[in-house]
């Protein structure tokens, strides 16, 4: 597979509050919601979508607003730290905005130089923003954030694990390179691809497993370009003894899923056709989208979701 993999695509996380999970990344974050569609496989739940300007890959955070979902326990197996990338300089704006706002966890960090400040979600979801000025991003200009300031996208995804080194050897077959370490954080990254391209690799052996719940991440997504691309990775993983499951049709995207020694599950999706297949980018994430299956209860599926907005 090597060459196909192109840094993150999306990360999906679990929220409790739809109205506040909204709130908080269109209003305290600045992200623009692309898209407001359901759970493929649960209708009466919410599937959010919030980044740039179009959901380029490696720029869209999504949620399962689940409702009433009990917090979950941060710890080893998961997706730990969900990183933004901010310009250089911005942080000083962020750590005043999201102390303004009450926004937990705020602590001020580096690693391997660059400046980070990790905060918490509403559910106690693990954030951090890290300056890092990527190539090629830009932010969404419809918030109150300063344009030079704003969120460029992923920056990348820290892993907590007990024991890193099968997920290690499985990040070198996706085509990560192993980076530096520091202290017990090993960083992987992957040349050729977006400027989503970090994974650090946070071991702690012995650590109490994560449970999940509201606040936790769900999946984390990497990108291939198509589906032609996502065929040879899946040929490549089951070759090597993975379970994958078979190509599934996210409207947005085309989607593979397969469990990670590490606990953490990953998808492959790629980056057609995107999420302006059902409405112009001006109107993106207004409407309800449904998928097909889905539109003859389109009236049912509404009642059963609360307002999101205002
Ligand atoms: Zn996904």
């Amino acid at each position: 597979m090597d060459k196909h993999i192109k840094g993150l695509h999306h990360i999906t996380s679990m929220a409790a509050d739809a109205r506040e999970n909204n709130a908080f990344f269109t209003k305290t974050l600045g992200l623009r919601h692309v898209k407001k569609t359901v759970n493929f496989d649960d209708p009466g739940t919410y599937h959010l979508y919030y980044c740039d300007e179009i959901g380029t890959p490696g720029s869209v955070m999504t949620y399962f607003p689940f409702g009433m979902m009990p917090k979950g326990k941060r710890g080893a197996g998961e997706v730990g730290v969900t990183e933004f990338a901010v310009p250089k300089g911005a942080l000083p704006y962020w750590k005043d905005r999201l102390s303004m706002l009450d926004v937990g966890g705020l602590r001020e960090d580096t690693f391997l130089g660059e400046a980070r400040l990790e905060f918490d979600g509403p559910d106690g979801d693990g954030f951090a923003l890290v300056e890092s000025d990527p190539a090629g991003r830009a932010p969404w200009t419809g918030s109150d954030v300063p344009e030079g300031t704003g969120i460029l996208g992923f920056h990348g995804a820290r892993f907590r694990l007990r024991d890193a080194a099968s997920t290690g050897e499985l990040l070198g077959f996706m085509g990560y390179q192993k980076d530096e370490t520091a202290g017990n954080v090993t960083r992987y990254r992957i040349e050729g691809g977006n400027a989503a391209d970090t994974i650090d690799l946070e071991e702690i052996p012995g650590g109490a497993s994560a449970y999940q719940g509201a606040g936790s991440v769900h999946h984390i997504a990497f990108a291939v370009e198509d589906r032609a691309a996502q065929l040879e990775v899946r040929k490549a993983l089951l070759d090597t003894g993975y379970q994958v499951t078979p190509v599934i049709d996210r409207d947005y995207f085309w989607a593979i899923y397969f469990r990670t020694p590490g606990g953490i599950l990953f998808e492959i999706a790629t980056n057609e056709p995107g999420f302006d297949r059902d409405e112009d980018t001006a109107h993106l994430g207004q409407a309800l989208q449904l998928p097909e299956r889905y539109r003859a209860y389109r009236e049912r599926i509404e009642k059963q979701l609360q307002p999101i907005e205002g």
